[in-house]
């Protein structure tokens, strides 16, 4: 088998890196994604442009809809190499390009694609996802907030929850129940709902990091054109599902966890002498890193496998959760690491002067602790792999 690249993806390699080199706005040294974006939030939206002028922000979509109609190949040398360039990414816009968008693809009208899809580049629309409820997470299919007909529209009633970046959302995907008699998996519909629409409420929901990401969202006779109603009435599961597995191959993606190997390798060599790395006192931590290289590595395989699927034209599914279940848990190991390396430095909050790198990794730690719940839990991931992927039975 041979990894390398093909000469076609070596030369896009090589025109990314120089592009980036010339055009990214500069990070701090080990800081990447969502953290550099935070700290220079108008050289990103620049950058971002820039990106959307070339098709980058969504390479692998047509061209009419605002891609550069790259394959998912390129797409994925494009991600390493941003990643491996702290090239600032629009983690913000997640779930409209890596979720919404893509299902649009798949299930939408050309009406609906033209009407959503540009703007998600053009304007960088936040998008939101309104699946999960109180009652409804693991069992999605159980899902109480309805959806009745009336006219032109859909009117919508009941609560979701955990919903990201819902305060800050133009646009939400959800699903509804609208059929209550139909078995559970057909009775629901998939829609595009416009987050200004009257009689939505948001509600912000702190998490165990203090960060604000997530809301509850409730819904009292919200009025959705039924033109935004995505696939066929009552076939929503349908349309879901495919959200679910872009969404775990999304959430999969190894790009970045290389690097915040790589650089934490680089903190242990630099730091063996002073108090901030325990690695001069611990050598077991070598075999740690060791251990979280080879694992990177090996998560590096299964997207590559999740991109050839996706390169054929073929949506993962227990590839896709193979992919979210490992990566997912290797970002809390990588977590715990650090603060192995680290030692007690490593709890010292961000408002501390002694704090290594302003106290981002006790930060990181207690936030991967997520990544195993978020697109699904590992114990539903595993159920997958089990019967899906192994056909084996599912009680
Ligand atoms: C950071 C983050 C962001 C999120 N963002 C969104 C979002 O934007 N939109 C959205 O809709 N949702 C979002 N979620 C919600 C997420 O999808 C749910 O939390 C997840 O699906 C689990 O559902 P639950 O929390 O209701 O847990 P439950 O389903 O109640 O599960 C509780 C426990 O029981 C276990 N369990 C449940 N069923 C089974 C089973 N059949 N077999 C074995 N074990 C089982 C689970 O693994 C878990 O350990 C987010 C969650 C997080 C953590």
């Amino acid at each position: 088998m041979d990894l390398r690249d093909s000469e076609e993806q070596a030369a896009f390699r090589k025109e990314v890196a120089s592009f980036i080199s010339d055009e990214a706005p500069k990070a701090k040294k080990g800081v990447s994604g969502v953290a550099a974006l935070a700290g220079s939030w108008e050289a990103s939206q620049g950058w971002f442009q820039k990106l959307a002028d070339k098709g980058w922000i969504a390479p692998a979509w047509p061209e009419e809809y605002g891609g550069a109609g790259l394959s998912v190949m390129k797409q994925f040398v494009l991600s390493e190499e941003m990643a491996l360039r702290s090239a600032p990414r629009p983690g913000h816009l997640v779930i409209g390009l890596g979720m919404g968008g893509p299902t649009i693809i798949s299930h939408g009208t050309e009406e609906q694609k033209r009407e959503f899809l540009p703007s998600i580049i053009r304007d960088r629309d936040i998008w939101c996802q309104g699946f999960s409820e109180p009652e409804s997470g693991s069992d999605l299919a159980s899902i109480k907030t309805r959806a009745v007909r009336d006219g032109d529209d859909w009117v919508i009633n009941g609560q979701k929850i955990w919903t990201s970046f819902a305060h800050q959302a133009v646009w939400m995907i959800m699903i509804a129940r609208t059929d209550p008699d139909a078995p559970k998996h057909k009775g629901m519909s998939y829609f595009v709902v416009d987050m200004k629409s009257p009689g939505i409420t948001v509600r912000p929901i702190t998490d165990m990091g203090n960060g604000q990401l997530f809301n509850e969202v409730f819904f009292d006779n919200v009025r959705v054109p039924a033109r935004n109603m995505v696939g066929e009435e009552n076939r929503g599961w349908y349309v879901a599902t495919t959200t679910l597995d872009h969404e775990r191959s999304a959430i999969g993606s190894t790009t970045g966890l290389k690097q915040q190997v790589e650089a934490m390798i680089v903190f242990a060599q630099e730091h063996i002498e002073d108090h901030t790395s325990s690695l001069g006192k611990n050598p077991m931590l070598r075999y740690e890193l060791a251990d979280r290289m080879i694992e990177t590595e090996m998560a590096r395989m299964l997207s590559y496998r999740v991109i050839s699927m996706q390169n054929r034209g073929e949506v993962p599914n227990h590839e896709a959760s193979m992919l979210k279940l490992y990566s997912s848990e290797l970002q809390q190991r990588i977590a715990a690491t650090y603060l192995h390396l680290l030692g007690l430095y490593g709890l010292l909050g961000s408002g501390s002067p002694l704090a290594p790198a302003n106290g981002r990794h006790g930060s990181a730690y207690v936030s991967a602790v997520s990544a195993t719940i978020a697109g699904g839990t590992s114990e539903i991931q595993r159920g997958i792999i089990a019967t899906r992927g192994l056909g084996l039975p599912k009680n």
